[in-house]
Formats: C-alpha cells, sequence, structure tokens
C-alpha cells in the first residue's frame, strides 16, 4: 500500500501505519458486511476518517426515504439506523435531524415520496446538500480513480451534482447500461467529449446525477 496514491487527497500514502482500505462505495450502504466485488482503495486514515459522519447521515436519510418501498431499505432501517440512533451518542444527531432536516413539504418542491408518517404530517426531509454532496463526490473520485488512476476533479474541474428523488425512477436515460450493480447500489457511466456523467442509484429508489466538466465545458 505504501508508495500508492491516496484516491481523497491525491497525495502518496507514505507509511503503513497511516493507510486505511477504504470501500468504494461506502461499507455502511450496505446489509451485508463483506458486498461481494466492492472495489477497495487504500486512504490515509485521516482522509477516510473526515468522511465517516457525512456517510452514516447520508445513509440513514436514504434508507428513512427508501423503506416504504424495498424490503433491503427497510432492512437496513432496523438493523443498523434505529439503534445506532436510538444510542446516547447520537441523540444530538436525531435530535438535529428532526429540528433541521424535517420541513413543510411546500419547501421541498423535489422531494415527492415520503413514508406515509410524514406524509400525513406534511413534512418532508431536506438532506444537507453540502454533505450528501461530498458523500457522493467521493464514490465519483473512487470509481474513477480504480480505473484511471487518476483524480477526477483535475481532469474535470466543473463538477454539478443533482438529487433526484423518485420512485420509480424517471429521467434516468436507460439507453446506457448500468456497468457497476452492487444491489444496494448501482451506477452507469456516460463519456463524453466534454466530460463524464455519473448516475447513482441507491436502493433501487434515489438517483442522483453527477455531472464532471472540463472548465468552460458547459
Ligand atoms: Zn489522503
Amino acid at each position: 500500500m505504501v508508495g500508492k496514491i491516496c484516491y481523497i487527497c491525491g497525495k502518496t500514502l507514505l507509511r503503513q501505519d497511516e493507510v486505511n482500505e477504504d470501500h468504494v462505495p461506502f461499507k455502511g450502504l450496505f446489509l451485508r458486511d463483506n458486498p461481494s466485488g466492492i472495489i477497495k482503495l487504500p486512504t490515509h486514515r485521516i482522509c477516510h476518517s473526515e468522511f465517516s459522519i457525512d456517510e452514516e447521515y447520508f445513509r440513514d436519510l436514504l434508507v428513512i426515504t427508501s423503506a416504504e418501498w424495498k424490503p433491503t431499505a427497510d432492512k437496513i432501517l432496523e438493523e443498523k439506523v434505529l439503534p445506532s440512533l436510538l444510542h446516547a451518542r447520537k441523540r444530538k444527531f436525531t435530535e438535529r435531524l428532526v429540528r433541521e432536516e424535517l420541513k413543510p413539504l411546500k419547501e421541498i418542491p423535489y422531494f415527492t415520496n415520503l413514508p406515509p408518517a410524514l406524509a400525513e404530517q406534511k413534512l418532508g426531509i431536506k438532506m444537507s446538500v453540502e454533505r450528501s454532496d461530498r458523500v457522493l463526490l467521493k464514490i465519483a473520485k473512487g470509481l474513477f480513480f480504480n480505473e484511471t488512476q487518476q483524480l477526477i476533479e483535475k481532469l474535470f474541474p466543473s463538477i454539478k451534482i443533482t438529487q433526484i428523488f423518485q420512485f420509480p425512477i424517471r429521467n434516468y436515460d436507460s439507453s446506457f447500461p448500468t456497468i457497476g450493480d452492487y444491489g444496494e447500489f448501482k451506477y452507469a457511466k456516460k463519456e463524453l467529449p466534454e466530460g463524464i456523467d455519473y448516475y447513482f442509484i441507491f436502493y433501487d429508489v434515489q438517483l442522483f446525477k453527477l455531472i464532471f466538466r472540463k472548465i468552460g465545458g458547459g
């Protein structure tokens, strides 16, 4: 592992004791502890740890909003998310989730499908865009680095991430195939002269599009 590049920061890994093995996408998304075929990349321990809270936040919100439709997400909610939210050290997170992320539906135009309990109260969950973008960008960086040994944001510094919460998934160009299928996470990649589009699908319910372009490439 020493001598390789950390795909998160782009610097060389110099010491074995600072190296961590990172899963792309992160392990917490999955019901199984060891999803088969998942990409593993070395990173600095510290680079990796900087994402753990955002990854958990992202997973928790995705699972909460997917559980109604997908048995796998429902199982993750029961086995992983709810027990950890009830844990004492997580109370602050739960309180914050309820206080800040639950908003009146009229303030969340893009969010169309909700668990009935929330829909009845006319509440929706509004995910922090900064947190979710950080997590999504890290996944794209890992997928791209695994293929090319390069940092995607260096080649395509203009980055736009859009979230399309819908079930069944619409607005998805199915004319190009899904190239990675890990069950809970699927992705497709479209290479264009001006850049790359990634489509990420979580739990077959949540679709995100990541648009990477050269500067000035639109
Ligand atoms: Zn690093």
